[in-house]
């Protein structure tokens, strides 16, 4: 389906350029996809302007429609946050300064299925990073032991984001192994303390572990 490759390209030349607020992101994709619309290519000389340039009027109104289409997915998945949209290193969707309301994400890494954005996915990689910005970077300990498996504080705080995920599929295989630790609200707000000692305790089944022995 050209029509979705041309509007992905064209999404990626919008997104990799951006740094600002979701509102901004929303408001450029619209203004492209106005322009693909009527046929005004002459902004860039990149290949998909060209590829656009000797497409027919229908492929361009789906283009369009597609790049509409992320600039709605954008506003629901975002909808009221103040977070920045940039580009972030190759591996990094989201970041978060922790103790803070600073949240960067980053809109190339958010497609999914047949979508250049995947509401669920944005929204998760939201909530994850919005559990960073109320955790603490303070904490009782460096290390917690959950069944004989020794965990650092980066690892404890992620598992704590990565449990308000609905999905965690399209998460590195380290993120994964974090997802095998669930946590409820109550671990959560221990984590968001930097409470570990009583979290180790609690999930040890509520036995400090320097006496279980
Ligand atoms: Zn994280």
């Amino acid at each position: 389906m050209a029509s979705r490759e041309h509007a992905q390209a064209l999404y990626d030349e919008v997104a990799e350029q951006h740094e600002g607020s979701v509102d901004a992101l929303k408001a450029r994709l619209i203004e492209q996809a106005a322009e693909v619309r009527q046929g005004l290519t002459d902004t860039t000389r990149s290949d998909v302007a060209t590829a656009l340039e000797h497409s027919v009027p229908e492929e361009r109104a789906e283009t369009a429609d597609e790049l509409e289409h992320a600039a709605d997915d954008l506003g629901e998945a975002f909808h009221g946050s103040s977070l920045t949209l940039q580009k972030l290193d190759e591996d990094v969707a989201g970041e978060a300064q922790l103790g803070t309301d600073v949240i960067r994400i980053d809109p190339q890494k958010l497609a999914g299925g047949d979508r250049i954005v995947d509401r669920e996915k944005a929204q998760d990689i939201l909530v994850h990073e919005q559990e960073h910005t109320q955790q603490s970077a303070q904490a009782d300990a460096e290390t917690i032991t959950i069944d004989a498996r020794t965990y650092d504080a980066r690892a404890i705080r992620e598992m704590a984001a990565i449990s308000r995920q609905k999905r965690i599929d399209f998460l590195s295989d380290e993120y994964r192994g974090f997802a095998r630790v669930t946590m409820d609200e109550q671990d959560r707000a221990l984590v968001r303390a930097g409470k570990f000692r009583e979290l180790e305790a609690r999930k040890n089944g509520g036995v400090q572990v320097a006496t279980a022995a």
